[in-house]
């Protein structure tokens, strides 16, 4: 996820700040610096038009169409947040056709959702937000019955294993965020934002896409995405993928975004304003697009530095995973690896090369290859915290084992408030102790198998397996195999309660 939160990025960011002579900006909790440069994005003022959805154009879902088989999953039911998702449900393809209205705050929605059934049985169930209002469901194209309490939208079908369907689902309301299961300073709630102007943006992790679209709300349920959302002109709608098409008519405009690489909900975004984009491109040929608000476009530049740390990371884990690359500021406090297009808010920190290098080294870490399951958000954050501070030690001219001092010397502490990184408190999602601990980790593997192993087994393990979801025990048993390093090693460091000694 995020970038580490800001009460800890005071910590992690001592390198950067004390070689720009900021440190006194920087307090252990709370606002900080960072916050206080947080401007909304932009003052746009809010068009008048209502948006409705164009004429369906698509042509007819085929959910057999084996171009869907790269989304096929396994899905699990969360063990840290089980009423979330619901692993009965193989959902493949969402092609979500959206209209928003700012002056309104409505969003009308027309889900069409090809799934496979991963059991037999009598129903399928998606989360969707309660204020959300659906008014009809189909399954195959006939009326299919449904009851939607709370979150939970369940549609009464009889279903097969194995087989596949088209559900389609209409709705609309305004959305509203969800509760975060978390301490964090950064964020407290996720899923689809509004701001006082009628903007929207949407940071969903580690669940919160249900607040605007019917979803198997769970990390181990990847999919493709076509997204397409209406909005009056001169806004746009921006999200992850590639424009596949974007037109004007009636006064509206009308986005369309083409997702190829399968994704897990929490990395899917989409923001609806007066955005402009500029692009610039790194030294190895990746485009890099930028979406600032317009009335702002001193923020992208502040943003092109990503080219050459998309260059740094290259040479450490290979090519740059997917088709396409973004960054898309927004009115939030924190930052968000979505996939492809890499959410940020406007600060001083989310902004910054080192959490830059971060959003994109999750593209390898926690997007390309994903855990099945919450309890391992390690497998993310370690290895995204780890790469931040090689190259916070390269931008400063130090040693990696310095920022890696810096980094223990709360790393104790962090477990004893939030638990082991891999068994952590339910309540404090994100929290440091999923950044930091497993960061030593691998700096501590880095010390006993040597440079050349080490940087081999961190390139392969995304490379192993593109677009898929890992569990524990397939990480380790494969990390063992490949380092012949002792499981316990890994075990100690990811669970146990107090810190492993570092060499
Ligand atoms: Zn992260």
């Amino acid at each position: 996820m995020r970038s580490a939160p800001l009460r800890r990025v005071c910590g992690a960011l001592l390198v950067a700040l004390v070689s720009v002579g900021a440190l006194a900006g920087c307090r252990g909790d709370g606002p900080d610096s960072a916050e206080k440069s947080t401007a909304r994005p932009s003052a746009t003022q809010t068009p008048s038009a209502t948006a409705s959805l164009p004429a369906e154009t698509d042509p007819p879902a085929d959910p057999d169409d084996p171009a869907l088989d790269s989304a096929l999953s396994e899905p699990v039911e969360d063990s840290v947040y089980p009423d979330v998702g619901d692993p009965s449900v193989d959902s493949l393809h969402y092609d979500l056709d959206l209209a928003w209205t700012p002056d309104s705050r409505t969003l009308v929605g027309d889900a069409t959702i090809e799934l496979r059934s991963t059991a037999d049985g009598d129903h399928l169930q998606l989360d969707l937000g309660e204020p959300l209002e659906v008014s009809a469901v189909t399954l195959d194209g006939a009326d299919a019955p449904f009851e939607h309490e709370g979150k939970d939208l369940v549609v009464s079908v009889p279903v097969v294993k194995d087989e596949r369907y088209v559900l389609e689902v209409r709705y609309s309301g305004t959305p509203e965020t969800t509760p975060a299961p978390t301490t964090r300073t950064d964020f407290s709630t996720s899923g689809w934002a509004i701001t006082p102007s009628g903007e929207t943006w949407t940071m969903q992790e580690p669940y919160g896409a249900f607040t605007w679209y019917p979803v198997n709300d769970q990390p181990a349920d990847k999919a493709l995405y076509d997204i397409t959302v209406t909005v009056p002109s001169p806004w746009v709608a921006v999200a992850n993928g590639v424009l596949a098409d974007q037109t004007e008519h009636d006064g509206l405009t009308t986005s369309s975004w083409h997702l190829s690489e399968p994704a897990s909900s929490y990395l899917v975004t989409v923001a609806t304003g007066d955005y402009t984009q500029t692009t610039n491109t790194s030294q190895s040929g990746v485009e890099i697009s930028y979406w600032v608000p317009s009335d702002r476009p001193g923020l992208a530049q502040g943003l092109e530095s990503a080219a050459a740390g998309l260059d740094w990371l290259e040479a450490l884990l290979g090519p740059y995973p997917f088709d396409s690359l973004g960054f898309l500021l927004v009115d939030s406090k924190s930052g968000m690896e979505t996939q492809t297009l890499i959410t940020l808010g406007a600060t001083d920190y989310t902004t910054s090369g080192a959490v830059l290098v971060h959003e994109m080294a999750h593209q390898w870490y926690g997007d390309e290859i994903t855990p099945d399951d919450w309890r391992d958000v390690w497998m993310n954050e370690g290895m995204a915290m780890y790469l931040q501070g090689c190259w916070q030690a390269e931008e400063d001219g130090r040693s990696v084992d310095s920022v890696m001092d810096e980094y223990a010397a709360f790393e104790s502490a962090l477990r004893a408030k939030a638990g082991p990184p891999a068994a952590y408190d339910p309540t404090q999602f994100g929290n440091s102790n999923v950044y930091y601990g497993p960061a030593l980790m691998w700096h501590e593997l880095r010390k006993r198998i040597g440079d050349e192993a080490f940087w081999k087994v961190v390139r392969d393990w995304p490379a192993r397996a593109p677009g898929t979801n890992a569990n524990r025990d397939d990480y380790l048993d494969w990390l063992v195999d490949q380092t012949h390093v002792d499981r316990s090693f890994f075990e100690d460091w990811l669970l146990s309660p107090t810190t492993p000694p570092r060499s």
